[in-house]
C-alpha cells in the first residue's frame, strides 16, 4: 500500500500536517504491523474543503452514474477480500474464516445491494401540487469504531455516496489500516477526487475537529454511548444532522415450548462471534424457570467449543479481543459479576492457560444474574453472558425492555405467531424472530440510549437525504 505517512484528501495521498504517528499492533499477538499518521485538526480542515469543493459535482450527478461507481467499488473490494481478510484478523483479532466470510465478504454484496437500491430509488414525487426533492444532506463527517472497521465505513460511506454526498472519513485508531485498503478500492473505482476523503488519527484530535468543523453538515457516528451522547450535543449545538448507532445489552427470550438447545447454542455462537465484540450481541438470555438450569448446562457445555485460539489458524473460532484497554475491561467486567454474587458457570476474569501474549479472554457464561448487576445492564463487548430467570411472558417483556439500551433483541418460541406478538412489544430497533436470519437491508439502529437513526436499506438511504418541496 502506498503512503502509510500520508493522508487520503482530494483523490490524493499527501503528507499530512500532524507529526504523531499511531501504530497499528496485532492483538493475538501484541506485535506493531503498521503505522499511519495521526491526523491533526489542519488535516481535517484540508479534508472538508476537499469535501466541499467536490460537492457540487458530485451531487449533480445522476443518481444511476453515482451507483455504477459505487458497483465498481463492490468489484474492487471484491479483488481485495482475501487481503482485506488478513488485515482485519491482524487488525481486530477476528478469526480468519470469519474475517473472509463477514469482515471482507459481507461489505462487499452490502456495496452492491446499495448500489442497485440507490439506482431504482426515487429522489422526487408528487404530493399534489408539489414537487417533493429528495436532495443530498451535504459533507457527512463519518467517525468509525474497530469491532466490523470496514463494514461500519461501508454502512456510512456507500449510502452517503449514493445519495449524493461527500464525506471526509475518520476510522477508529485501532483500525486504521484497512480503512486505507478501502480507500484504495475508493481510487481504483474511479469515483471522482474529493468524493472521499480519509484523515486517520484519534478520537479526541481528529474526529472532534471533524465533529466540530462548520464545513460539515452531518456527522454519522458508531461507537459508544458516552461519545455519542458527546457528539451527539456538540452536533445539536450546530443544528447540524447527527446519526448515531451506539451500544447495546440486547436480550435473548426463549418462552416456554420453544427448542431450547438451539436456542441456546445460537446464543452462545452468537456471543462469541468476534469475540463478543458485536454491538447487537445477545449477551442477556431470558428463560423460564422450569427451562433453566437445563439451559444454563447447554450453554456450559456448548461454550466449551470454542477455546481461545490464534485467529490466523482457519480451524479458529475465537480470538482474542482488540486491544489491552478492552481485555482489562472484560476482565474488570467479569469481576464485578462475580463480586456482585452472579454464579460463575464457565471462564472467569483469569486469562486462559497458555494466553501470557496477546489479549484473551476466557469465554464466560455467568448464571443467577438480576437486573442490578452490571452485568445485566453494561456493555461489556466481550465473550460474556448472563443467564436470567423469568417466571411468566409478562415477567420475561418487563426484564427485556428493563434497559438503558434498545438496539436488538431475539426471541424464539413454538409458534411463530407467539413469537411476533413477542417481538412486536420489544423496545428495540431489531428483533431476530426463531433465529431469522441476517438481512443486509433491514434498517438497523437503535431505541432509547443505543442511538438515533437507522443505517442500511432505504431507511439508511434516507438519513443522508433533506427534503425540499416545490408548490406548483
Ligand atoms: P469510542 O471511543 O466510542 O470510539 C468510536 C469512534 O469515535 C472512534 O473512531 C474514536 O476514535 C472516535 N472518538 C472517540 N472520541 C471522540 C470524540 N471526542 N470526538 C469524535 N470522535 C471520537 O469507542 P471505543 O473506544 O472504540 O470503544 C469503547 C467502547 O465502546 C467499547 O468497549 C464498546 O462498549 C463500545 N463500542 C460500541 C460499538 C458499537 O458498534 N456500538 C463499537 C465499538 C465500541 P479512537 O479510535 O481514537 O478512540
Ligand atoms: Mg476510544
Amino acid at each position: 500500500m502506498t503512503g502509510h505517512d500520508k493522508v487520503f484528501i482530494g483523490g490524493h495521498w499527501r503528507p499530512a500536517v500532524g507529526t504523531d504517528a499511531i501504530d497499528v499492533v496485532n492483538p493475538a499477538d501484541e506485535q506493531v504491523i503498521g503505522t499511519v499518521p495521526a491526523g491533526s485538526a489542519a488535516d481535517v480542515d484540508a479534508a472538508v474543503d476537499a469535501a466541499r469543493s467536490a460537492l457540487p459535482g458530485w451531487a449533480s450527478t445522476a443518481p444511476s452514474r453515482r451507483a455504477e461507481l459505487l458497483m465498481a467499488l463492490s468489484g474492487e473490494l471484491a479483488l481485495r477480500q482475501d487481503r482485506m481478510a488478513s488485515l482485519i484478523t491482524a487488525e481486530v483479532g477476528t478469526p480468519i474464516g470469519f474475517s473472509r466470510r463477514v469482515q471482507a465478504g459481507l461489505p462487499v454484496t452490502m456495496t452492491q445491494l446499495h448500489a442497485e437500491l440507490a439506482a431504482d430509488f426515487t429522489f422526487e414525487q408528487r404530493a399534489g401540487n408539489s414537487l417533493v426533492l429528495l436532495e443530498p444532506v451535504g459533507v457527512v463527517g463519518a467517525i468509525t469504531p474497530w469491532n466490523y472497521p470496514l463494514y461500519q465505513v461501508v454502512c456510512k460511506v456507500v449510502p452517503a455516496l449514493a445519495a449524493g454526498c461527500t464525506v471526509v472519513l475518520k476510522p477508529a485508531e485501532l483500525t486504521p489500516l484497512s480503512a486505507r485498503l478501502f480507500t484504495e478500492c475508493i481510487a481504483a473505482a474511479g469515483i471522482p477526487e474529493g468524493v472521499f476523503n480519509l484523515v486517520t488519527g484519534t478520537g479526541t484530535e481528529a474526529g472532534e475537529a471533524l465533529v466540530r468543523h462548520p464545513g460539515v453538515d452531518m456527522v454519522s457516528f458508531t461507537g459508544s454511548t458516552a461519545v455519542g451522547k458527546h457528539i451527539g450535543s456538540v452536533a445539536g449545538a450546530a443544528v447540524k444532522r447527527v446519526a448515531l448507532e451506539l451500544g447495546g445489552k440486547s436480550a435473548n427470550v426463549i418462552l416456554p415450548g420453544a427448542d431450547l438447545a438451539q436456542a441456546v447454542r445460537a446464543n452462545v455462537a452468537d456471543v462469541v462471534r468476534n469475540a463478543g465484540q458485536s454491538c447487537n450481541a445477545l449477551t442477556r438470555t431470558l428463560v423460564h424457570a422450569d427451562d433453566y438450569e437445563e439451559a444454563v448446562r447447554i450453554a456450559v457445555a456448548e461454550i466449551a467449543a470454542f477455546p481461545p485460539g490464534d485467529p490466523a489458524d482457519p480451524d479458529c473460532r475465537l480470538g482474542p479481543v482488540a486491544s489491552r484497554t478492552q481485555q482489562e475491561k472484560v476482565r474488570d467486567h467479569i469481576r464485578r459479576g462475580l463480586a456482585e454474587g452472579a454464579r460463575l458457570v464457565a471462564g472467569g476474569p483469569e486469562v486462559p492457560d497458555g494466553c501470557d501474549k496477546g489479549y484473551y479472554v476466557r469465554p464466560t457464561v455467568f448464571a443467577d444474574v438480576t437486573a442490578g448487576m452490571s452485568v445485566a445492564r453494561e456493555e461489556i463487548f466481550g465473550p460474556v453472558l448472563s443467564f436470567m430467570r423469568y417466571e411468566d411472558e409478562e415477567d420475561a417483556l418487563r426484564m427485556a425492555n428493563d434497559s438503558d439500551y434498545g438496539l436488538a433483541g431475539s426471541v424464539w418460541a413454538a409458534d411463530e405467531k407467539q413469537a411476533i406478538t413477542f417481538a412486536r412489544s420489544m423496545a428495540c430497533g431489531q428483533v431476530t424472530v426463531n433465529g431469522g436470519a441476517y438481512n443486509p437491508l433491514a434498517p438497523f439502529g437503535g431505541y432509547k440510549q443505543s442511538g438515533v437513526g437507522r443505517e442500511l436499506g432505504e431507511h439508511g438511504l434516507m438519513e443522508f437525504l433533506q427534503t425540499k418541496s416545490l408548490q406548483l
